[in-house]
């Protein structure tokens, strides 16, 4: 069961040598040959290649390199679609990126691979991160571990479920509105969006640059923040990344909570807020306070146009982004008489609708004539609700919500009504438009069936070790992580 195991637990057996990292990584690889068939949530991997770095891993290990050099030494991480490692397919769940093989790393993955980590797979997600199901992506469906008919959550759907499932430790994922933390909490594990900045972007493929950043998938909150110590920093690559040092999140962890003060946003806990999830969140509460956190009632009052800025600011960002796929420089072309058919070919027979749909509406709002009504008036909308966090954080530690209305969701359920499935984001994406930092944890179960529910802790900018404490003594409270999807059974 060494696929189980959390990075913790396994480094520390390989630091024993009770269990190597060519073991660990073929754990791993057995179990996505026993589960993938059903979950699909690799596009690709390449075994031999897996072996090779774990082997390396074994060798480093054998030499004297301890955890504390590169903590991630041996840990078989896997990594989203969206992410360039150099060597490996780059699809972004599109069809327009056609055999394209990336000639370099991203920096996270840079990151990793100095770390230790076995750095394999290619994970499913939305096309260019573009939903909440998974159900984008041009390549075929993810499915939920816990019921193969639902939808894991998206877009970073596959880096939930292979996580979730043990076909990985921990694995990478972006979240522009909630890609990272609507997956975890659909899907069964803990997923962490880092403050806008904290995370270099460098080697992402851009979808909305002022909303996007990577983030860790992992099975514990310690997990989490160990990979966030990994991937954070500085980098010149990236000029919105921070220059603040990166502090040591695991320390952070002590499970004490007295003290700290914790909002809950009133905004967040009326209408469409499914009776299950509302219960189940109650009763996190709850636990928090016995760990001795103060709860107060706070309000966020511009969270009403929080899904409207989003869906106008992200697909103006994603309409400009998108323009680069033009069949010249990268991936597939369908030829043409002259330039703009060859353009329009390769666009209409590349994206697919739900791409097609955010550029036409991307490009709507930053046309002359609508550019003031909509997208400076969202840009407007965004400074509101930043300031409603930010006036929040001078009186809390932290904010506590669900992270999605509902558990996951049939599959096909809100695929033909766009709105719905926007309105699955209307818990995480003021997160990104204030640009703050939050995760994901196990907070419950729905009864029948048998689904998880996610816990949404935000900190303000920079305040990931206050959630990551937040989290982590919670989840030290219950047992919801270590329950395990049906799906290997
Ligand atoms: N569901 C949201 C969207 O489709 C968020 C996606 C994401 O975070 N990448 O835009």
């Amino acid at each position: 069961m060494i696929h189980r195991l959390t990075i913790s637990e396994l480094t520390t057996k390989l630091a024993r040598r009770e269990v190597s990292a060519r073991e660990a990584t073929q754990a791993c690889l057995d179990q996505i040959a026993r589960v993938d068939g059903r979950l699909h949530a690799f596009l690709s991997h390449h075994a031999a290649d897996a072996l090779a770095q774990a082997e390396a891993a074994d060798a480093a290990l054998q030499a004297g390199v301890t955890h504390a050099q590169k903590p991630l030494l041996g840990v078989p991480v896997a990594v989203k679609d969206v992410i360039a490692v150099k060597g490996q397919p780059l699809n972004c769940g599109s069809k327009i990126l056609g055999h394209y093989v990336s000639p370099f790393d991203a920096t996270v993955i840079e990151k990793l691979k100095d770390a230790g980590a076995v750095v394999f797979g290619r994970l499913n997600m939305d096309e260019f991160a573009m939903g909440s199901s998974t159900e984008n992506s041009a390549f075929g469906v993810t499915h939920n571990p816990w019921d193969l008919t639902r939808a894991p959550g998206g877009s970073s759907g596959g880096s939930a479920v292979a996580v979730a499932a043990d076909e990985c430790i921990a694995s990478l994922g972006s979240d522009t509105g909630g890609s990272i933390r609507l997956p975890a909490a659909l899907s069964g594990c803990v997923g962490l969006k880092p403050t806008y900045g904290r995370v270099s972007r460098y080697g992402l493929v851009a979808y909305a640059s002022s909303l996007d950043q990577i983030g860790p998938f992992g099975k514990t909150v310690r997990d989490a923040a160990l990979m966030l110590g990994v991937i954070g920093g500085h980098d010149p690559r990236d000029s919105t990344s921070v220059p603040q040092p990166v502090p040591d999140y695991a320390a952070t962890l002590d499970g004490n909570l007295r003290g700290l003060k914790l909002g809950l946003p009133k905004e967040y806990f009326v209408g469409g807020l499914d009776p299950e999830v509302k219960r189940a969140v109650e009763a996190a509460v709850k636990t928090l306070q016995e760990l001795g956190a103060e709860l107060v009632e706070i309000s966020l009052p511009h969270s009403d146009y929080a899904i409207a800025s989003y869906y106008i600011i992200a697909t103006a960002e994603a309409s400009a982004n998108l323009a680069r796929f033009d069949g010249v420089r990268y991936g597939a072309r369908v030829d043409g008489a002259d330039p703009i058919e060859m353009y329009g070919r390769t666009r209409g027979a590349g994206f697919g609708p739900e791409v097609k749909r955010r550029i036409v509406l991307g490009t709507y709002v930053l046309s002359s004539g609508y550019y003031d009504a909509y997208y400076l008036r969202a840009q407007k909308v965004r400074t509101l609700i930043r300031q409603d966090f930010l006036r929040a954080f001078e009186t809390v530690d932290a904010i506590v919500t669900p992270t999605s209305p509902t558990a996951a969701f049939k599959i096909g359920e809100k695929a033909d009504d766009p709105l719905q499935m926007y309105l699955i984001d209307i818990f995480t994406v003021p997160c990104n438009l204030a640009g703050l930092c939050g995760i994901s944890v196990p907070c419950g179960f729905t009864a029948s069936p048998k689904l998880p529910i996610g816990l949404q802790i935000l900190g303000k900018p920079l305040g990931e070790p206050a959630v990551l404490k937040v989290a982590h003594a919670y989840e030290q409270a219950t047992a919801w992580h270590k329950q395990k999807p049906p799906v290997d059974g």
